[in-house]
Parts: C-alpha cells; sequence; structure tokens
C-alpha cells in the first residue's frame, strides 16, 4: 500500500503503479528546438505512420505554420514563431546561434536581428494525466512504457479529456466527436521500433529514448549552448517534481515557453480532486446529520412530552 500522493507529485514508479508488473524503462522526447530546421519531415512522417487525416492546407499568417496547433489531426505541430532578437556574440571560431537570422531592418525601431524560433511540438505524456484520470471508458491508458495512448475503438466521444489536459492537446474529431492524440508510436515501440517522427526527423531535434538518459543527455546540451553564448536555452517539462510530475516528452526551448505557446508552469487538473471529494464527503455528512437531528429531535422531545403527562 502507497502513501504516495497518485495524482500529483513525484512519480519514480509510473507504469508499475499504472498495474504493469514488469515494465521497461520509461521511455519519451527530448526535443531541442535548437537544432529544428521546420523541415516538418515530423509532422508528414506521423500522418504517414498514423493514417491521420489530412488538415487542409491554408495560408494562417503566421510564417510557414499552416496548422497552428496540435489537433484531433495534428499530432506533431511545427511551430515558427518569428521574432527580433539583438544579436548572440559567439566566442571565436564558433558558429552563432541560432543559425536562421535574417538582416534586420533599422527603420523598424526593434532593433537586433531577425530569428525564427522553430519547435515541433507534440503530446507531453504527462506523468501525471489528467486526460487519462477523468476518462471514464478506459479508453485513455497508461502503457508499459509510460506513455499515455487513447484508443479510438472505445473513446465515446464525452468530451472529458479535453479541458482536462493543461496544454490543450487532445481534441475531438468534429466529424465524429472521438478525441485523437499522438500515441508515441504504440505499435511501433511494441515491435521494438522508435516512433515515426523522431525517426525521419533529419537534425535528431526529436530524441527518443529512456527518459532518464534524455534528461542528462539535455542537461548537458544546456550547458553545451550557454557556453556558446546563448544564455537563453532551458528546458521545459523536465523536472519530475513540476505541476504534471514531468513530462515524458520534454524541450530545450530558446526563449521562454509562453512564447512558443506553451504554458509556465502547467499544473495537472485533478491534482485536486482527492481533498475536493473530502470536502465534499464532509458537506454530505453535515447535511445528513443534520436532516437526521432535525427529524428526530421533534420526535423526541414529542416522547418526553408524554412521559411528562
Ligand atoms: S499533454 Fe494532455 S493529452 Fe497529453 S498526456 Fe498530458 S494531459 Fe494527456
Ligand atoms: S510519436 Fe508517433 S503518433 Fe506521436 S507524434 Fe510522433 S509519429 Fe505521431
Ligand atoms: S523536428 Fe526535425 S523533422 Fe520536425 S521540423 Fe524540426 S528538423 Fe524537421
Amino acid at each position: 500500500m502507497t502513501d504516495r500522493h497518485l495524482l500529483s507529485g513525484t512519480e519514480p514508479d509510473l507504469a508499475r503503479d499504472a498495474g504493469h508488473p514488469e515494465p521497461p524503462p520509461r521511455v519519451g522526447f527530448f526535443t531541442d528546438t535548437s537544432v529544428c530546421i521546420g523541415c516538418k519531415a515530423c509532422e508528414v512522417a506521423c500522418k504517414e505512420w498514423n493514417a491521420i487525416p489530412q488538415d487542409g492546407l491554408s495560408l494562417t499568417g503566421m510564417s510557414y505554420d499552416n496548422t497552428q496547433g496540435l489537433g484531433a489531426s495534428t499530432w506533431r505541430h511545427v511551430a515558427f514563431i518569428e521574432q527580433q532578437k539583438p544579436q548572440v556574440p559567439a566566442p571565436d571560431g564558433r558558429t552563432r546561434l541560432p543559425l536562421v537570422e535574417a538582416e534586420s531592418d533599422p527603420s523598424d525601431g526593434a532593433g537586433g536581428e531577425l530569428r525564427w524560433l522553430m519547435s515541433s511540438d507534440v503530446c507531453k505524456h504527462c506523468t501525471h494525466a489528467a486526460c487519462l484520470d477523468v476518462c471514464p471508458t478506459g479508453s485513455l491508458f497508461r502503457t508499459e512504457f509510460g506513455t499515455v495512448v487513447v484508443q479510438e475503438d472505445i473513446c465515446n466521444g464525452c468530451g472529458y479529456c479535453v479541458p482536462a489536459c493543461p496544454y490543450g492537446v487532445i481534441e475531438q474529431r468534429p466529424s465524429d466527436g472521438r478525441a485523437f492524440k499522438c500515441t508515441m508510436c504504440y505499435d511501433r515501440l511494441g515491435a521494438g521500433q522508435e516512433p515515426a517522427c523522431a525517426k525521419a526527423c533529419p537534425t535528431e531535434s526529436i530524441q527518443f529514448g529512456p527518459l532518464d538518459e534524455l534528461r542528462e543527455r539535455a542537461a548537458l546540451r544546456v550547458d553545451q549552448l550557454h557556453a556558446a553564448g546563448v544564455d537563453d536555452a532551458r528546458l521545459y517539462g523536465h523536472e519530475p517534481d513540476d505541476g504534471v510530475g514531468g513530462d515524458g516528452a520534454f524541450f530545450l526551448l530558446l526563449d521562454k515557453p509562453e512564447v512558443y505557446g506553451l504554458p509556465p508552469n502547467p499544473v495537472v487538473t485533478t491534482r485536486d480532486l482527492p481533498t475536493m471529494w473530502k470536502h465534499a464527503g464532509a458537506a454530505a455528512l453535515s447535511l445528513a446529520g443534520g436532516l437526521a437531528v432535525s427529524f428526530a429531535l421533534p420526535a423526541l422531545l414529542g416522547e418526553k412530552r408524554k412521559g411528562t403527562r
């Protein structure tokens, strides 16, 4: 019997706590956005492997981003963020980072050069996944690899998971109401293969592997970038004691998470459920007690009166 809070906090034994007796090491993604070139091979590979319908090819006015965000038919989304930044001085003999830059326009007053931040977003496969906590059918489940999968043949389209996700990842498909998101290619993992998006990424911006190893690799990469003068490089979603207990898919970013449309301090939305149920239970007991007293008291007083006559 564990005295740990299973809906929040650190969770060292995720798959076993989910009922897998002999699980393999937990796996995940480390997405290093500093080497993403925005080729969208990951988006295409995901669509191809999972036979996901097209999103429609529209011009969004947001640089080369034509899908805008994750959704029922977009399980990988490559964001293109254009921003003006002061130049980062590079140590002698090194390439200045970020690699994509353009001539600055002195007339705009913003200063600095134009840079592109490109980042391939995906479901975070949260340690504490509220989507899974609220799913009434068992369509969402925790795999032996520690990932979170939604099963399209079991989903009943209730939509509870959609507002529960603190990242706005999972979405219902308008045509039939069922919810879809990245499965971390559960079928490929079962066959000993890496996910299709990681396999297709030509720059290894998407790295797949045991989560512990990825966290170590990511820490070294941040040190390397800081040494190269990229002081804004930071990790996002890697801390096992954050509001969701750490993400199974975490990122190296070159600016604040908000710039990429990511919540700065996500918290599992079911964190306070046990406290709420406790309060609701206490309130129900008080109500029942009050009702019992209000019925029993007049009866008792009546008996007493009869006795004194
Ligand atoms: S990011 Fe959202 S959809 Fe993905 S596991 Fe976490 S709560 Fe579920
Ligand atoms: S892991 Fe598989 S399902 Fe998830 S984004 Fe990559 S290709 Fe798509
Ligand atoms: S993550 Fe890799 S495959 Fe996806 S856009 Fe970036 S470089 Fe291309």
